[in-house]
């Protein structure tokens, strides 16, 4: 079938908000062209959500190996295979790939491979062919940041080629302790080796309600994962067998990887966006809530977008852009009503205002806060979970943020994630039953805490 001369849509960037935004457009019967430099599936399959995700399932079996006696059952970890880990790993990833290629195709989707360069605002150029649209959606995504004077190369990696490596470090430096930088380290550490995380802000996981930071340290210190805080990197050099950074205060590290984990900045360089006009921030691009950039006719979505940089607000991003090309409404999305989970060991999983941001935009004395302790939970005993769960609460309103720690604690998320954006009251959900044995009771009890009426706690 011959393309028509004009698509309705041309997305450029396949990964997870320019393929939901394709996949969603074809759906309403646009017809949509999608340019992808690389792999359809972006960071987000190829070299972010997924394999590590993989890679922490692989983490996770080989310390239930080691604690297997506790349960009365003996085994013994004869070793980290990492080209079986990452063929695992790889398994998966295909898997998806291979789907999701199929989905594309099956909804007409025409995918154009190859690096696209926006030549106004309504063509794309690759190659030799200029792909023109009615409407254009921006969707290149992000890449790893380094710090000035750190050279990427042999010992010094971002996650890019951590994911790529066929060794087990045994004492890797960690450069940032965000959700990339807590993850390696904690596999790492599964794998057997005993990481160093440097952290330039005053705790691990710094955006994160600050009870659930320091539990983590605590939990990161019993499993030998080390951490500087509050302190930055001042020199990074490499030798044949290690590599060595000198920290402001002085101190002297070597280890033998370093992990660059110091946040993604976006793809938007060479791409000709600012040859056509387009209104950027420190390369990103902003949007008004309806994620229209200063172009007519020109949208952005996912990692390039300012704010979290998360797969799951991509995909809502292009679902919603491709409906209001389609001539829905689809509501603007509210950024602190995102889930957000770091699967290190122990899970971080939150949604909504931790205590210091709902106090900074409520006062102090309008917030009320609870933690529920899974020592409580039977579930959580039986897994080898320890944590809590954290509410806080407008006095005499909403639950305004849910904020949790703990092994397998990220798949509570989902009921957190209805209770905040629905702004529920703690005596609505403390009305509702939880299964029992379930982690998800702890946030059942929580809620009667908080409620006033606690069960499995103390008052
Ligand atoms: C190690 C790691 C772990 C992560 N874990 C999670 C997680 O567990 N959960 C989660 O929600 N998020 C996670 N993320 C973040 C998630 O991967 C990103 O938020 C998500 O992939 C962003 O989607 P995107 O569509 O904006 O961009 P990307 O996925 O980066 O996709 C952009 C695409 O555009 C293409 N492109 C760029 N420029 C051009 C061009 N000029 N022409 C044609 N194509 C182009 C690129 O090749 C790429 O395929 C993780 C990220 C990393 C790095």
């Amino acid at each position: 079938m011959a393309e028509p001369a004009v698509h309705d849509v041309v997305i450029l960037g396949a990964g997870s908000g320019g393929y939901a935004a394709a996949l969603r457009a074809a759906q309403l019967g646009l017809d949509v062209a999608l340019v992808e430099a690389d792999k359809v599936g972006g960071t987000c399959l190829h070299r972010g959500c997924i394999p590590t995700k993989a890679m922490l399932h692989s983490a996770e079996v080989a310390d239930q190996i080691r604690e297997s006696a506790k349960y009365g059952v003996h085994s013994a970890l004869g070793g980290i295979d990492m080209n079986g880990v990452n063929a695992f790993k790889n398994g998966v990833i295909d898997r998806l790939h291979k789907g999701l290629l199929g989905l594309v195709s099956g909804r007409g989707v025409r995918l154009v491979e190859g690096r696209g360069e926006v030549v106004s605002a309504t063509q794309v150029k690759v190659g030799d062919q200029v792909i023109e649209g009615r409407q254009l959606v921006l969707a290149t995504g992000s890449s790893p940041r380094s710090l000035p004077g750190v050279t990427i190369g042999r010992r010094v990696m971002t996650s890019d080629q951590a994911l790529e490596l066929d060794w087990a470090p045994t004492n890797p430096l960690v450069l940032g302790g965000g959700v990339i930088g807590l993850e390696f380290a904690s596999l790492w550490a599964s794998f057997g080796a005993k990481p160093t995380v440097v952290e330039a802000l005053d705790h691990l996981a710094p955006n994160e309600d600050l009870a659930v930071s320091k539990l983590l340290e605590r939990s990161f210190r019993k499993r030998g994962i080390g951490y500087k805080l509050g302190v930055k990197v001042a020199e990074v050099w490499q030798e044949d067998h290690q590599v060595s950074v000198r920290l402001e205060n002085g101190e002297q590290l070597s280890g033998d990887v370093l992990l660059v984990a110091v946040g993604r900045g976006p793809n938007t360089g060479g791409a000709g966006l600012e040859r056509v006009g387009l209104a950027m921030d420190r390369g990103f691009v902003p949007t008004d809530p309806q994620l229209r950039t200063n172009l007519p006719g020109v949208w952005a979505v996912g990692d390039i977008v300012p704010g979290l940089q998360l797969a799951h607000r991509g995909f809502a991003q292009g679902i919603a852009v491709a409906e209001r090309l389609a001539g829905l409404s689809p509501a603007p999305l509210i950024e602190s009503g995102i889930p957000r989970v770091t699967y290190c060991d122990p899970e971080i999983a939150s949604v909504g205002l931790t205590e210091a941001a709902a106090k900074a935009e409520h006062g102090e004395d309008a917030i009320e806060t609870v933690e529920y302790n899974l020592a409580g939970n039977g579930k959580s005993q039986v897994l080898g979970a320890q944590g809590f769960v954290k509410l806080v609460r407008l006095a005499g309103g909403p639950v305004l943020g849910v904020h949790m720690l703990g092994r397998r604690i990220g798949e509570l998320v989902g009921e957190a994630q209805l209770i905040v954006n629905w702004e529920a009251y703690p005596e609505d959900v403390a009305e509702l039953v939880h299964a029992h044995p379930t982690q998800d009771e702890a946030i059942g009890e929580a809620f009667l805490a908080l409620a006033g009426k606690p069960l499995h706690a103390h008052a």
